[in-house]
């Protein structure tokens, strides 16, 4: 971690974190703690759990201790002062509008985020939280959408598919000046890369199923609270929750009526495996940016590739801030083939990529956008994000960089 937190570096403390409370038997891995319920002996613990004067488990639903390890681990990477885990990424950015706002709220998005993440957030539209989409690569669209009404402001780090990089510092600044909560989805570049507290952000949203868990074999989302954030004055606090001490009220009201009321509560299993996962985040991650910049620069000079979106080229037009920003520019990039070029015909010639639609595997995975995950939305809406019939994404593995190179060399003939 940085100095603020502790003087132990990122690896180190995530390894040895666990332990810094006594685990049954000196286990070196957090058991799974599988009860849904907890016993207490003297009814006044019971009722001062339930009333949250004392800390403790209540019903699994509200979380358990195999969980509380995996938030502890992500509260540290990300220097934050506390976390709450869901059952997925998307299940935790749902709780952060169910338990925070109420209708009437207006929230400023980048209009360049995860696809799920727009269709959520146009599904809360339509219950009464209006959303307006700006591309927020520029802190003056910003501003100029937010309105008295406006809580909430919430941008990705890195754009997926085309890499854009939002205008993280200045946003920040904005929110800090106008008291709005500032949300970064920080799954692209997760803690290694970078830390959404730095520029600001009042929480933090990873989708663990990504770079933290890193293996494509479990789904888990977080919610961190970097303590930015002054909820003394954010209006939507309940009564009950403001008896918390100010940094913990957020968090606490959205695990009450996120995740307790909401009801996505992250298993036993899978924080395991995440946690597992997370232990080699720096070493993984550090290896795909390596071969991301490698392959961004094959596929630049491509005669076959008409363009290449990635923020590590300095022909990116975030380049510099993604270097300001960034450990790394990531290990996601996208590309369009020249004319004349059929994209699936393409993709078909891959033996090591993978064809597939997740991202932060430790294996490459290519998709082709504009006929899958973006097929829904139309070729108006498409062509509005610039989003090419070509358009290939990849989210770049941890592969022997020859093996990876050569993968591409010979599918694009
Ligand atoms: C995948 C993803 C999510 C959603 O995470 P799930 O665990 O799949 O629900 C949210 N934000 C970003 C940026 C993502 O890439």
């Amino acid at each position: 971690m940085s100095e603020d937190t502790t003087d132990r570096g990122f690896t180190t403390a995530i390894l040895h974190g666990d332990r810094a409370s006594p685990i049954e038997h000196g286990a070196l891995h957090k058991p799974l703690h599988l009860s849904v319920a907890y016993a207490y002996a003297r009814a006044e613990d019971l009722v001062a759990v339930f009333q949250g004067r004392q800390s403790g488990y209540a019903y699994g639903r509200q979380g358990n201790p195999t969980t509380a390890a995996l938030e502890a681990k992500v509260t540290a990477m990300e220097g934050g002062v506390a976390t709450a885990c869901f059952s997925t990424g998307m299940a935790a950015i749902e709780a952060i509008l169910v338990a925070l706002l109420t209708g009437g709220d207006h929230v400023v998005s980048s209009s360049f985020v995860f696809g799920n993440t727009n269709s959520l957030f146009n599904t809360f539209a339509s219950h009464g939280t209006p959303v307006t989409f700006v591309d927020a690569t520029d802190v003056a669209n910003v501003e100029r959408a937010l309105t008295p009404a406006t809580k909430l402001v919430f941008v990705e780090t890195i754009a997926n598919p085309r890499t854009q990089v939002a205008d993280l510092e200045r946003i920040g600044d904005l929110c800090r000046a106008r008291g709005i909560l500032y949300v970064v989805d920080n799954t692209m570049t997760s803690p290694w890369l970078f830390r959404p507290a730095r520029v600001g952000a009042g929480l933090v949203v990873n989708a663990l199923t990504k770079y933290i868990g890193g293996h494509g074999n479990a789904l888990g989302g977080a919610v961190t609270d970097t303590g930015r954030f002054d909820w003394t004055r954010y209006p939507n606090i309940a009564d009950n929750y403001r008896k918390q001490p100010p940094a913990m009220q957020g968090i606490t009201q959205l695990r009450k009526k996120g995740l307790r009321d909401g009801g996505a509560a992250l298993s036993a299993e899978q924080a395991h495996h995440l946690a597992v996962g997370a232990e080699t985040l720096a070493l993984r991650l550090d290896r795909q940016c390596a071969n991301a910049m490698a392959l961004a620069q094959f596929l630049a000079s491509h005669p076959a590739v008409s363009a290449v979106h990635y923020p590590g080229l300095p022909t990116h037009a975030q380049h510099e801030r993604a270097r300001a920003l960034f450990r790394a520019p990531g290990a996601l990039l996208s590309f369009e083939l020249a004319p004349g070029r059929n994209v699936l015909d393409a993709l078909d010639a891959f033996r090591i990529v993978v064809l597939s639609s997740n991202l932060g595997d430790n294996r490459t995975l290519a998709i082709p956008v504009a006929q899958t995950i973006y097929w829904e939305m139309g070729a108006a809406r498409r062509a509005e994000m610039g989003i090419a019939d070509s358009l290939v994404r990849v989210s770049v593995g941890i592969e022997d960089r020859d093996d990876l190179i050569g993968d591409f060399r010979r599918a694009l003939g």
